[in-house]
């Protein structure tokens, strides 16, 4: 038996779970990782509590898609993602990618995860898949450093490309990896951070970045390993990259991906607005599932993704911030509340739209079960205390708290969050993070920044730091 924590008192706490249940006045007892019982009057003999009282307590939300060492590569206005085009757009911006080195991944890391946490979101997915020769190999191990020091829950994306420009690739020659490259270190980190184990802390998926810019090999490859290993699939789709697929291949990029068996119920893709209904029906046969990432859909002007028909066909869906360089924030309640009014700035056409507490189970439930964690996703007896609470009490949501459930995203309830608990330990609260020195952190990541970053690339030439 772990340490004993009982969440007391809270205004209300909305499950998440298959029955919907929402709980007013009532306790969370945690013990350890995971929450043994929820309900009012919980005895809470010998435990620490935590005063809930004025919160509503969601469950941590999951975050499903992003790009961490992204976030060194924000607020630039010389690489404007809504006024370029997306060939002009990752002309630029991977010249500046390329710069990226292990000291920028592991600050850039820690600055996304500290707004993840403080937004809520307690389990991230990241797709690494920027290894610039210069970097070296161990980019994802300072990422698993950086997540171990925040209390982070993550699972890492190892992604790679692997076509050459002069094969038609848009990837400078110094980010390429060969497909022995790639599925080598792949291998290295599943044996170093994967397990099936109940509330681990960390996991690991094969994730080629995209298929425009890969060999099929490492398609084939990645799922060969991936299924050896019992690890998850994942890779950008759907967002444009259809009509080089079909001039390049004959063939749509979903199609693709089925011929080498890169869909099933371990696989889930980015994006997807480029979809058609014939290819929903066909994720859902097959289990695909799909993380959808409004913010950078809205920034580059693409078509507002159809989730009542994905519903309808029965796809999975995830919610993910996406890297900085299409999102500028990690702010996955910011993203919540983005999702929720592009559904309904559809909803007369598409005859409704969903809810915004439909939104918030596919950002908690359905994300959990996107990155294969039966364990999380919900407040449940027997889950991972993987929990946020919001404090509700406060003057500006005063008429507001008779609908917990549709609060966040109807309200824009997007600011940092009152406390965040990982795997039952607070890792968040009051404004600050549990356990580090944050304006070190904070010194070190904008040194950082200028060093690997800023003072190498011209489209910061103009700017001053401070
Ligand atoms: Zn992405």
């Amino acid at each position: 038996m772990g340490e004993r924590v009982v969440i007391k008192g809270a205004r209300a706490i909305v499950s998440c779970d298959p029955s919907d249940t929402l709980y007013r006045g009532a306790d969370i007892l945690v013990e350890g990782p995971a929450v043994v019982a929820i309900g009012p009057g919980l005895d809470s003999g010998g435990a620490e509590i935590i005063d809930a009282g004025g919160m509503f307590v969601y469950p941590g939300l999951v975050n499903t898609h992003h790009h961490f060492f992204q976030t060194f590569v924000r607020n630039l206005a010389a690489v404007d993602y809504p006024s370029l085009s997306v060939l002009d757009w990752i002309g630029k911006i991977y010249e500046i990618f390329k710069l990226i080195d292990e000291r920028a991944v592991y600050y850039s890391s820690l600055a996304a995860m500290a707004d993840l946490l403080k937004h809520g979101c307690t389990c991230a997915f990241d797709h690494q898949y920027c290894f610039p020769r210069r970097a070296g190999k161990r980019l994802v191990d300072r990422q698993m450093e950086a997540a171990s020091l925040l209390g982070i829950r993550y699972h890492a994306g190892r992604g790679a490309n692997t076509l050459p420009k002069a094969e038609g690739s848009l990837i400078p020659d110094e980010m390429l990896e060969t497909t022995d490259e790639f599925l080598a270190d792949c291998d290295r980190l599943i044996g170093l951070y994967h397990s099936d184990e109940p509330f681990r802390m960390t996991d690991v998926v094969v994730s080629p970045c995209q298929p425009v810019n890969c060999r099929r090999e490492t398609f084939v490859e990645s799922v060969a390993l991936a299924r050896d290993r019992g690890v998850r699939l994942h890779t950008h789709l759907g967002e444009g990259e259809n009509a080089p697929m079909l001039e390049r291949w004959g063939k749509r990029t979903l199609a693709w991906c089925e011929d080498l068996g890169f869909v099933g119920p371990d696989v889930w893709y980015a994006h997807g607005w480029e979809l058609e209904p014939g290819e929903y029906r066909a994720m859902a046969s097959t289990g695909t599932g799909l993380s959808h990432c409004p913010a950078p859909a809205i920034l580059g002007g693409f078509p507002v993704l159809d989730i009542p028909a994905l519903g309808r066909a029965g796809v999975r869906l995830g919610l993910g911030c996406d890297g900085s360089a299409t999102n500028d924030s990690s702010n996955l309640l910011d993203s919540l509340r983005v999702a929720w009014m592009m559904q309904a700035s559809r909803g007369k056409e598409r005859g409704g739209c969903p809810s915004a507490y439909d939104m918030l189970k596919i950002a908690t439930a359905g994300g959990a079960g996107l990155l294969g964690r039966g364990d999380l996703g919900s407040l449940e007896p027997g889950k991972a205390a993987d929990l946020f609470m919001v404090d509700a009490s406060g003057l500006e949501f005063a008429g507001a708290d008779h609908d917990p459930a549709n609060f966040l995203a109807r309200l824009g309830a997007t600011g940092p969050v009152s406390l965040t608990m990982v795997n039952g330990k607070v890792v968040y609260e009051g404004g600050r993070l549990v356990g580090v020195d944050e304006e070190r952190l904070a010194a070190e990541a904008a040194e950082a920044c200028d060093g690997a970053v800023r003072s190498r690339s011209p489209a910061y030439s103009g700017y001053a730091r401070r």
